[in-house]
């Protein structure tokens, strides 16, 4: 089983993840598609957050039950609490040291049909809508 040790740019924030990493995706949803973040999901057991809590900033939207970290100093989103799947953390890829996404397909996730305030908006995640 895999390894990785993961942090912001400045390093303020680091955090260890373990297991091996298989799907990797983007998400529609308005937030990300500015982070612009390439995301893998990783249960709350398999994630450590290295450093202490103060250098991590938090942003809440929508329903508020998503919790967004960013790092306090230089901005960058390491990984967020997942309103989906909440013992869940979604972690960005690119903060992993030596995790290399080529290779991997991209999977799209369809955030942007989760948010209330879309016409025909679910209120939890039940999977792909059928065509
Ligand atoms: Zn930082």
């Amino acid at each position: 089983m895999s390894e990785y040790d993961g942090a912001c740019h400045c390093g303020a924030v680091q955090f260890r993840i373990v297991g091996d990493i298989t799907d990797v995706y983007r998400c529609d949803c308005s937030l990300c598609r500015m982070k612009g973040a390439l995301m893998t999901s990783v249960h709350e057991a398999a994630f450590t957050l290295v450093t202490s809590e103060d250098k991590l900033r938090e942003y809440n939207w929508n329903t508020g039950v998503a919790r967004h970290f960013f790092c306090a100093v230089c901005g960058i989103y390491p990984f967020h609490k997942k309103r989906a799947m909440p013992d869940h953390y979604g972690v960005n890829v690119h903060c992993l040291k030596g995790f290399d996404a080529a290779g991997l397909s991209v999977r799209q996730a369809s955030g942007l049909e989760m948010t209330v305030k879309a016409e025909g908006a679910r209120e939890t995640w039940t999977g792909p809508r059928q065509p």
